[in-house]
C-alpha cells in the first residue's frame, strides 16, 4: 500500500518507499474555515493536489506559504482531513501518538472512578485524529477507520499504537471494516479475538455484542444521558409520582436497564428482537427480572399510534431514533419527521409525565431540535422544557466543526 508519511521534525520530508511529502494547495475560500479549526476541507477547497492512493500531505495556501499537515484522498468530497495547522508540526506516527496519548489521559481523569469501562478513548476529529476512532469495551478496543485516507495512512500512523493501548489496559484491539452494504466484518489488530464482552456504565453492567452490534458494538455516546434518565425516575419514585416508562428505539436496552434499576416499569420498543435478546441478557447481569417489564419488536410509529388509540400513557417517554438526516438537503424532512414522532409521544404522555428527546442527526442542530418540541409540534401547551444537552466529554468536538456535536438531548416536563 503506497504511503507517504512525514519525517521527524528538522528532517527532510522523505518517506522510506514513496519519495518526497505530496502537496496540496489550498484556495483561498477554505482557509478560513482551516484557520477556525475546522478539519476537513472539501474537493471544492482544493485548488491542486497528486493524483492516486490516498497520502499524507504538505498544505499550502496559494501564494505557496504552508498551512499545515492532512491526509489527502483525491477521490472523496471531504478531500483533506487536517492534522496540523502548523508549519513546523508534520504529520507522522510521533504527532498520531502524542494525540492518542493526550485522548487516554483526559479518559482517565473522567473515569478515574472505575464506575465505567466502556466510552470513547479516541473520537476522531474532535481528538485531532480525524478518521481514527477507537471506542473501549473494558479491555477490549474497536478501532473504526473512516474513509479509504484513514485505511491508507493508517499502517504509518498507528504504529506506537499497540504499545500505547497496552499500557493502558487493553488486551485486544479489534478493527471494525465496512464490508459489502451494510455487512460488517472484524479484524483482530492484537490480542485474543473477542466477540461479546459485559462492560459497565456507571455500575450498571451491559452486554455488548462486538460483532452483531451497531457503531462498533454500542451506543456509548448515551451513557450520560441513560444515567439522567434513571435520576428522573429515581426522582419521581422519592416523590411519589409515577414511574411507567416508555422507551422507544431501545436497542440494546441501555435507557431501560437504568430506569429499571431505579424503580421504573418499563416498555422498551425496537424493531430489532435481536437487540432485545441482549437487553435482556444485560437485565439478568443486574439481577433485574426482564419478565417485570415489557418488550416490544415493533416499529415505533406504529407502536405508538396502536397505544394511543387505546388510551395507553406513561410517566416517562425516552425516544432515541436513528438519525433522520444524512444530509443538508434531507434536513426540512428530517424537521418534520421528528415533529411528527414527537407529537406521537407526546400524545402518550401522562399528565405531568416527563419527555426525554434525542437527536443523533448531525444536520439538526441543538435550536432546531427544540423547535421540534414547540407547542404545535406536540399538541399540547403544558409542557417545559427543562434541559438540552451535547455529546459527552467523552466525545469533544471542535468548536468550528458542528458536525461533532451530532448529540442533542432535550428533557421537558
Ligand atoms: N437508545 C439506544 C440507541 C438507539 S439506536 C441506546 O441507548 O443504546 C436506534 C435504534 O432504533 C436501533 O436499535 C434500531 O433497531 C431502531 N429502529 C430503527 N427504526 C425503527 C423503527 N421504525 N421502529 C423501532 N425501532 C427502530
Amino acid at each position: 500500500m503506497p504511503v507517504t508519511v512525514g519525517a521527524r521534525r528538522g528532517a527532510a520530508k522523505r518517506d522510506t518507499s514513496d519519495g518526497p511529502m505530496a502537496d496540496v494547495v489550498v484556495a483561498r475560500r477554505a482557509i478560513d474555515a482551516l484557520r477556525r479549526g475546522h478539519p476537513w476541507i472539501y474537493a471544492s477547497g482544493v485548488v491542486r493536489g497528486p493524483s492516486g492512493a490516498p497520502s499524507v500531505v504538505r498544505l499550502f495556501d496559494e501564494a505557496g506559504a504552508p498551512l499545515g499537515y492532512g491526509v489527502y484522498d483525491p477521490d472523496s468530497p471531504i478531500a483533506v482531513r487536517v492534522f496540523s495547522t502548523d508549519p513546523a508540526v508534520p504529520l507522522d506516527a510521533d504527532l498520531f501518538a502524542e494525540r492518542v496519548r493526550r485522548a487516554i489521559a483526559v479518559r482517565r481523569t473522567l473515569f478515574a472512578d472505575g464506575r465505567t469501562n466502556a466510552y470513547r478513548l479516541l473520537n476522531g476529529e474532535g481528538d485531532r485524529t480525524p478518521g481514527f476512532v477507537i471506542d473501549r469495551y473494558g479491555d477490549v478496543a474497536v478501532l473504526r477507520l473512516d474513509g479509504a485516507a484513514a485505511r491508507a495512512v493508517a499502517p504509518a500512523l498507528t504504529r506506537d499504537l499497540e504499545p500505547l493501548l497496552r499500557a493502558d489496559g487493553i488486551a485486544t484491539l479489534l478493527e471494525r471494516v465496512a464490508g459489502k452494504g451494510d455487512a460488517k466484518e472484524i479484524a483482530v489488530r492484537f490480542g485474543p479475538p473477542a466477540s461479546r464482552v459485559e462492560v459497565r456504565e456507571h455500575g450498571v453492567p451491559f452486554m455488548v455484542d462486538l460483532l452483531k452490534g451497531q457503531k462498533t458494538g454500542a451506543f456509548l455516546d448515551q451513557r450520560e444521558n441513560r444515567r439522567r434518565v434513571g435520576a428522573i425516575v429515581e426522582r419521581r419514585k422519592a416523590a411519589g409520582r409515577g414511574a411507567r416508562v416508555l422507551n422507544l428505539f431501545s436497542y440494546t436496552g441501555g435507557f431501560s436497564l437504568h430506569a429499571a434499576l431505579r424503580g421504573g416499569i418499563v416498555t422498551s420498543v425496537d424493531i430489532a428482537a435481536q437487540a432485545h435478546a441482549t437487553a435482556q441478557e444485560s437485565f439478568r447481569l443486574a439481577g433485574v427480572d426482564p419478565a417485570a417489564h415489557t418488550f416490544a419488536a415493533a416499529d415505533a410509529f406504529a407502536f405508538l399510534e396502536r397505544a394511543r388509540s387505546r388510551g395507553e400513557r406513561w410517566d416517562v417517554v425516552v425516544s432515541d431514533p436513528p438519525s433522520f438526516a444524512p444530509s443538508e438537503k434531507a434536513k426540512p424532512r428530517a424537521i418534520s419527521a421528528y415533529r411528527a414522532l414527537h407529537r406521537a409521544c407526546a400524545a402518550v404522555l401522562a399528565d405531568g409525565g416527563t419527555f426525554v428527546a434525542a437527536s443523533c442527526s448531525s444536520h439538526v442542530s441543538l435550536e432546531d431540535l427544540a423547535h421540534t418540541l414547540d407547542d404545535a409540534a406536540l399538541g399540547r401547551s403544558d409542557l417545559r422544557l427543562l434541559e438540552l444537552y451535547g455529546p459527552p466529554p467523552d466525545h469533544p468536538t471542535l468548536p468550528a466543526f458542528f458536525e461533532g456535536r451530532y448529540l442533542k438531548l432535550a428533557i421537558l416536563e
